[in-house]
């Protein structure tokens, strides 16, 4: 297939995310084809590196996956590089001079992503003199990729979007999830739509709960001052979670309508029951704070480096969320994410009814990470001569070989938004109304300062309390 010819200009080039990530991703498309031999990257950041330097940089990110030396060398010829401050209009006529000479150069047709792989204070900013400084073709396409997080709360969300849209209508605009890129989340629809066994059955009268764990096993770690002004609510709930939550409990859409996909999700997210009382948060919410383990070696949250003595910013969250949806009536949605817990793993846990007293209900397990795969508990019978029901688990984990060849996140997302295709991204109406439950949270507990906190042993499986929440409808947390 012709692939589109393309230049990406990369801000926040000297930066972690850009190394670790995104030149290996942009490399793959690259060594698998799905790149245009007509592309060029500009990288630009604060540093006064060089075309060479950069080539340096790019060629050591990407040394463990390049087939040879001489494919590595051609990729970061394409590579360059030009010094830049956000804030000097200055830098980017520099920029725009360059753009143009390698649309030139590399026969570009005018076609333009611009990747903001920098701390969000600077979107507004960047866009703005985008514009101003007319870095945007006529000839070709114009993308912005962002990444998380779009706002602090929905106020600021709506007040970014207004800002980008100065520049970028949202057709134009790819707000990458990087949970949305995986594997095994991509493949949910695969699993739901085309099993008649899921399909049919996946509604509140044959689906008893539904469990969502993104667990860490990390502290916040050199982010404290970052984190404490954010929590886990924000940093992994409001994206990841409840796009994950977005995922799951749509109905049917049609795959590559992109209209329908965007509608399923949002008639989610905007139908999660908000709590109204202290009580209902009480009933349904619990926030937690690691403490110390000294056979982890991990301090107290507040005594790590950067966290106010006396903040009460959550590492860990746990909630039942109920869906205002007919096909959901009464089904709880129980989502917990934190840091410092007992193992790392995203994992989908889906029970279904039992269909008599006697047994337990089937229980599909859907691995998004570490290891990716699906168990499925069904009811059989126990080897000999009586006919006693007894469970077994078929299950499917795909080996590292499979994996070698599954396309990273990132390379798939940036894949996608070259092909202008928005379906595994977060439109802007999922974001804006994903704060709203946040927004909730937060005003809940601001209002009232005697909500507890939790607190639970970092490299436990998280506060008792958490357990104690599904205990009441007599439920429990399926990944222990
Ligand atoms: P980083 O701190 O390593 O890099 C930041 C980049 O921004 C650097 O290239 C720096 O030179 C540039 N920069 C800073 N101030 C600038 C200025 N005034 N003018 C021009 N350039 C400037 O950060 P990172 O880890 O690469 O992450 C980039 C962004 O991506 C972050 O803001 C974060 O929100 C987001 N993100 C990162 C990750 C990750 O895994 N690292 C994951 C999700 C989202």
């Amino acid at each position: 297939m012709e692939r589109q010819p393309l230049l990406i200009t990369m801000f926040g080039a000297t930066g972690d995310l850009a190394a670790r990530k995104l030149y290996p991703a942009i490399f793959q498309l690259y060594q698998n084809g799905h790149l245009s031999k007509n592309f060029a990257l500009i990288g630009t950041a604060r540093r006064e590196w060089d075309d060479d330097y950069f080539r340096s940089v790019v060629k050591d990110s990407i040394a463990n996956i390049a087939e040879s030396e001489k494919l590595a060398e051609e990729f970061a010829s394409h590579f360059y590089y030009q010094s830049h401050d956000v804030n000097d209009a200055e830098h980017y006529i520099k920029l725009k001079n360059l753009a143009e000479q390698l649309d030139a150069k590399y026969a570009l047709q005018g076609n333009r992503i611009f990747y903001f792989s920098v701390s969000p204070k600077f979107f507004p900013i960047i866009s703005a003199h985008l514009k101003s400084e007319h870095l945007l073709t006529d000839t070709g396409f114009n993308r912005l990729i962002i990444e998380k997080p779009f706002g602090h709360d929905q106020a600021s969300a709506i007040e970014l979007q207004r800002q980008l849209n100065d520049t970028f209508d949202e057709s134009q605009i790819f707000r990458i999830d990087h949970y949305l890129g995986k594997e095994i989340v991509q493949a949910m629809t695969n699993i739901r739509f085309d099993n008649m066994l899921f399909n049919k059955t996946w509604n509140k009268d044959f689906i008893d709960n539904v469990q969502i764990s993104l667990m860490e096993t990390v502290g916040v770690e050199d982010r404290a001052g970052y984190y404490d002004t954010s929590g886990v609510t924000r940093d992994m709930i409001q994206n990841h979670t409840l796009q994950l939550l977005a995922v799951i409990a749509s109905k049917e859409f049609d795959k590559h309508a992109e209209e329908s996909i965007k509608f399923e999700k949002n008639r989610i997210l905007s139908n999660i029951k908000l709590p109204e009382t202290p009580e209902d948060m009480a009933n349904t919410v619990v926030r937690g704070q690691y403490c110390a383990n000294p056979s982890t070696q991990t301090k107290n949250y507040l005594d790590e480096e950067g966290v106010a003595h006396d903040s009460k910013t959550e590492t860990y969250f746990a909630a039942k969320l109920e869906l205002n949806l007919p096909e959901w009536e009464g089904v709880p949605f129980y989502i917990r994410s934190g840091k410092s817990l007992n193992q790392k793993a995203t994992v989908i846990d889906v029970q279904f009814k039992p269909t008599n007293s006697q047994h337990e209900g089937n229980h599909l397990r859907i691995e998004v990470a570490p290891h990716l795969g699906y168990q499925l508990k069904i009811n059989a019978k126990e080897i000999g001569y009586e006919c006693h029901t007894a469970p077994i688990v078929l299950s499917h984990y795909y080996s590292e070989e499979d994996l070698q060849a599954s396309p990273d996140d990132y390379e798939r997302l940036i894949f996608e938004c070259i092909e202008n295709n928005h379906e595994h991204f977060a439109h802007w109406h999922e974001v804006k109304n994903a704060w709203v439950y946040i927004d909730r949270l937060h005003e809940l507990w601001q209002s009232n300062p005697d909500l507890p906190i939790a607190s639970y042993t970092a490299g436990s499986h998280g506060p008792q309390e958490a357990d104690a929440l599904l205990d009441r409808l007599g439920h429990k947390w399926l990944l222990q």
